[in-house]
């Protein structure tokens, strides 16, 4: 059987600064009959990542470049279509690293079965999957406990809004940055934010202060510049930063130089840890079981934007640096 086609989104080109459509072409191809144990799925949803802007340089990160001309990956849920393996059969649902095109080929061990029950089966893209995950990590790594005050900036989106609920279950006080009111919105009403506020609408420091008059003990650094700059200053003596990611960077073609006030790891005797969800995954089972049971039990709302079409996934991830997700943004491509 198989030969059927798939579209594939390809890398054509690296960007200099905010990628555009011309950096990407779609193609399409017919997939070679199964071979040995191998397995063919129907991808349904594929994420798109701010990572993924990392590994478009040319340059070694924590995960290689993207190569000019190969089929871009990422994080996917699919159906299992086909199946020469015995460990998978017809209809089992699955994640995989081949995001970025509609239907794939895999070896058994590239696949990992997920409970098709879960709906919407997205989740496992977002909150019960890498997003979820790295917001549950980062929670961990540095203990956040009972009491805390924490900053998440980016709060709005995939990791942020997770990391915001997860903080509350704990029994912090939760405060969160994002891009536009309705966002802000979004996160005192569904997410139980405690504060939150538009970063764009006056320094962020002066709306932290406000929020956090006698400061904040934790601090989840998404998007770095002038947010890290800010939580520096707010810190509380012995202070911890998850130090998650730095979007606010990611296109600049020279890094800035980073933040003034550094010297306040020092003096208010602060700890700043580096992150990579991917160390974390012989903690996997932990995750699931704690995050997977708030979610099951309607404690930890999952909130997503979805769009729809291959044809559409290069749009959903340029929107990434503009801002136009709110939660986790997944491009659907089948149902
Ligand atoms: P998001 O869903 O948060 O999407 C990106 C968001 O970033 C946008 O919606 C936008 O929201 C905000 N943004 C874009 N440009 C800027 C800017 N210049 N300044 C401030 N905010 C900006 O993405 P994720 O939740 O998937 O990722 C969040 C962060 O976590 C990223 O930095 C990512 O690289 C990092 N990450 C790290 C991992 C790790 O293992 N360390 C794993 C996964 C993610 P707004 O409207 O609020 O501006």
């Amino acid at each position: 059987m198989t030969n059927i086609t798939s579209r594939e989104i390809r890398f054509a080109s690296r960007p200099s600064g905010v990628p555009t459509a011309n950096n990407f072409t779609l193609a399409e191809i017919t997939l070679e009959p199964l071979r040995g144990q191998q397995v063919l799925v129907r991808n349904l949803f594929m994420s798109v990542d701010p990572y993924m802007r990392g590994r478009m340089n040319d340059r070694k990160s924590y995960v290689p470049p993207f190569e000019i001309g190969q089929v871009l990956e990422g994080g996917a849920i699919g159906e299992v279509i086909e199946s020469c393996s015995s460990d998978f059969k017809i209809g089992d649902v699955v994640t995989s690293r081949y995001g970025w095109r509609e239907a794939f080929i895999a070896e058994p061990k590239e696949l990992y079965r997920v409970n098709k029950a879960t709906l919407p089966l997205s989740v496992y893209l977002g909150v019960l999957g890498m997003t979820g995950m790295t917001a549950w990590a980062g929670l961990t790594m540095v203990e956040v406990k009972a009491g805390d005050v924490i900053y998440i900036s980016g709060a709005a989106g995939a990791v942020g809004h997770v990391a915001g609920q997860l903080a509350k279950l704990r029994g912090c006080r939760v405060i969160g940055s994002a891009g536009s009111d309705e966002k802000v919105k979004r996160l005192m009403e569904e997410c139980g934010f405690d504060a939150a506020f538009n970063y764009k609408d006056a320094p962020v420091l002066e709306q932290l202060n406000r929020a956090a008059p006698e400061g904040i003990d934790v601090y989840f650094d998404n998007v770095g510049g002038e947010s890290l700059e800010a939580a520096l200053s707010s810190l509380r003596v012995h202070g911890r930063i998850i130090a998650c990611g730095g979007i606010s960077g990611y296109n600049e073609e020279k890094p800035k130089p980073g933040p003034s006030n550094l010297f306040n790891m020092t003096t208010k005797r602060l700890t700043m840890k580096g992150m990579i969800v991917g160390d974390w995954l012989d903690r996997r089972s932990d995750f699931e079981k704690e995050v997977g049971a708030h979610y099951q039990a309607g404690r930890l709302k999952s909130i997503e934007s979805v769009v729809y079409g291959i044809d559409q996934a290069v749009a959903a991830f340029i929107g990434l640096f503009e801002g136009k997700n709110l939660g986790k943004m997944v491009v659907q491509l089948a149902s």
